[in-house]
């Protein structure tokens, strides 16, 4: 399909309805459960309760005291029993459970059974080790089986985790090893990424030096040789020699619903990345239904959810959610280029990949390689897309839908954040009618609303702030030590609701468009503009591949648009200029629209989970001393766009 006939199609045809076919298959198709959900929240979340395995129910689902939430109160339960034991009783034991692809090309898979051993083996090396309920651990590890086995053995001790994504710099895990104070490190000798060695145990030894809480490091052996790393005797120790006579039975510890389960750190695209404490009981309840029914998982699927285990969506999403349904879990370690650009589509068709879950922007990275990659492969496969992360444009989305969804599969377009811990805005695939760019409708039993700065509620057709008006199970429950950043920054604004930071506006069905942060909303000359509208103004431009927008401060104004801008590789059509964009725009959208300046660079800084960082746009195009950019996936590409920047000015 060619880029004219997508723009045709985004201009007549803006719904899609879920097909017959996938409707009748659906675990939820009909109103029942979503009036359930809505009239009696409490009932809906003990039903899907009572399908877990618990070792002591609880006596009330949820105590609500604003902002403290309790949910299964005085429930008992432990998640690797959920997430492996409870398979074991019927035909699911010698079922994939984890399918692992490294980069390289090697292949693993892990029965339920084989994840089983492996759990409980590294379980009493830890308890071997000296860790207990209560004890942090960081993990910093590659995309390989041990990371989800390490999780699920600390979750059966009851020592909480912390992952911290293996791209982090030896600052930035240092950080998060000392705002938990962790006792354990797990990590292993390197990983692969575009055919590289990614030094981890050289990254660890160095946070090594301001880190006084950790006692003792383990190293997951994945690299060899290679990896050159050292070995320091009393404090660093190999998993394998660890795991070679440990005991594969390790009783599970029966954890109060509200104890901990991790810790983990907001990816830190508006700021200092906190420290989000996730609990028990409530988190598992709200991921395993969230994958049951949004994912619509069943017996025979194979779940692919792309994003890395450093961020929640691996945690809820590749982790927790499908080992609690049961599902087969495809973990790939490396890159989607590497070696070629059509590795995702290759692993695919290999393993026979069924749901497929992944995020906006490496959806437009797909699109400026080039439709030949998808149509390489046989996808046929695939019979539900998923995307999260950041709004979607409609035409990345029109793309997806076409190239890998062959026009057949249903598109979710979660909402959430770390701190929800689950998906809480999201269409149901087999009952509610999509539209390209809108993630739809809050997940049954959620209030979310959009209201105004005095957080009075917007009718259909208005923007504003998006908030949640009542808990949910998975909802974080504070930030790790700073329990009044928790109380300030979710629960302030508008006292007593929960503040996302995020816009939206609700059409006239009630479906809501994500508009970004709320501090992406620009003020031009008394106009609210969302950089994200003209960001898909931009993008629709068909020989641009990707836009950020950010408003700078103007004297005259107050603000003005700034827009960065990647061309797509493969535009037949020549590079357009800054002033042919800048026309596009108006034309598109209008002149309030009309950015004052168009960047055309060659990369846009992002965090390591792959969303633009747009403060660090903000301060280049105010020329400011950059905030925080720990974060921060590639330095060199600030380096080079405030040069570029500086050279465009007048
Ligand atoms: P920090 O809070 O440290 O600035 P972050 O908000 O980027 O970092 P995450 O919790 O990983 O960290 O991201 C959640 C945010 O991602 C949401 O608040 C929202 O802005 C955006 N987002 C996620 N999914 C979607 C989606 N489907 N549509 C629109 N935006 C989304
Ligand atoms: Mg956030």
């Amino acid at each position: 399909m060619d880029k004219e006939a997508i723009l045709a199609l985004l201009e007549e045809t803006r719904e899609f309805p879920p097909s017959a076919e996938f409707t009748a298959q659906a675990n939820l198709n009909g109103p029942e459960m979503v009036r359930r959900g809505n009239e009696d929240p409490d009932g809906f979340w003990a039903d899907i309760a009572n399908e877990l395995q618990w070792f002591h129910k609880w006596n009330r689902v949820l105590e609500w005291n604003p902002p403290d939430a309790k949910w299964f109160v005085g429930g008992k339960i432990n998640l690797s029993v959920n997430c492996v034991d409870r398979h074991l009783a019927g035909a699911r034991r010698n079922k994939a459970a984890i399918i692992w692809e490294g980069e390289p090309g090697e292949e693993r898979v892990l029965t339920y059974w084989d994840l089983h051993r492996e759990v409980n083996k590294f379980a009493n090396v830890m308890k071997a080790l000296g860790i207990g309920k209560g004890d942090r651990v960081t993990l910093y590890m590659p995309m390989i089986p041990e990371l989800p086995i390490a999780m699920l053995a600390c979750a059966r001790i009851g020592a909480p985790h912390s992952v911290v994504f293996g791209g982090f710099s030896a600052e930035a895990l240092r950080e998060r090893i000392n705002d938990c104070a962790a006792k354990l490190l797990i990590t292993a000798d390197g990983g692969y990424r575009r055919g590289n060695i990614v030094p981890l145990k050289k990254a660890c030894d160095e946070a090594m030096t301001g880190c006084p809480t950790i006692e003792k490091m383990v190293v997951v052996r994945r690299v060899g040789e290679a990896a050159g790393i050292t070995m320091h005797a009393g404090r660093d120790l190999w998993w394998h020699d660890l795991m070679k006579d440990a005991d594969d039975y390790c009783e599970p510890e029966p954890m109060d619903s509200e104890d901990p389960l991790y810790i983990l750190y907001t990816s830190g695209s508006t700021g200092k990345p906190k420290g989000i404490l996730h609990t028990s009981a409530g988190y598992l309840v709200g991921v395993y239904a969230t994958t049951k029914y949004i994912f619509d998982i069943k017996e025979q699927d194979v779940f692919w959810c792309t994003a890395d285990i450093g961020w929640v969506t691996g945690h809820s999403y590749v982790v927790y959610g499908p080992l609690a349904t049961g599902a087969s879990v495809l973990m790939y370690e490396g890159a989607p280029d590497a070696p070629g650009r059509d590795r995702f589509w290759e692993i695919i068709e290999k393993y026979g990949v069924t749901v497929f879950y992944t995020a906006p922007t490496a959806i437009r990275s797909f699109m400026r390689w080039g439709d030949e990659h998808p149509a390489k492969h046989d996808l046929s496969s695939l019979r539900l897309l998923g995307t999260v992360g950041e709004p979607i444009n409609p035409e990345a989305w029109i793309w997806y839908h076409h190239h890998i969804g062959g026009g057949r599969c249903p598109i979710v377009d979660t909402w959430w954040q770390t701190e929800t811990g689950m998906i809480l805005i999201t269409p149901l695939p087999g009952l509610v009618a999509t539209k390209p760019g809108s993630a739809t409708l809050p997940f049954p039993s959620i209030e979310a609303d959009v209201v105004d700065e005095t957080g009075k509620s917007v009718p259909p057709g208005g923007g504003g702030y998006l908030i949640i008006r009542k808990p949910w199970p998975a909802m974080l429950r504070t930030i790790y030590g700073d329990h009044n950043r928790y109380v300030s920054t979710y629960w302030m604004r508008f006292p007593g609701v929960y503040f996302t930071g995020d816009g939206a506006k609700r059409d006239k069905d009630g479906y809501f468009w994500l508009l970004g942060r709320v501090d992406d909303v620009m003020n031009v000359a008394g106009h609210r503009v969302s950089t994200m509208e003209v960001e898909s103004a931009l993008v629709e431009h068909p020989a641009v591949a990707e836009a950020a927008v950010i408003g700078r401060s103007d004297e005259i104004k107050g603000q003005a648009i700034a827009a960065f801008v990647i061309l797509r590789d493969d535009y037949p059509g020549g590079r357009p200029s800054a002033d042919e964009l800048k026309r596009y725009v108006t034309q598109k959208i209008g002149a309030i629209c009309r950015p004052d300046d168009v960047l055309i660079a060659a990369d846009l800084p992002k965090t390591r989970s792959g969303k633009i960082m747009r403060r660090l746009l903000r301060d280049i195009a105010e020329k400011r001393v950059m905030g925080d950019t720990t974060t921060l996936a590639d330095p060199a590409v600030v380096a080079a766009l405030k040069e570029k920047y500086g050279e465009n000015e007048g």
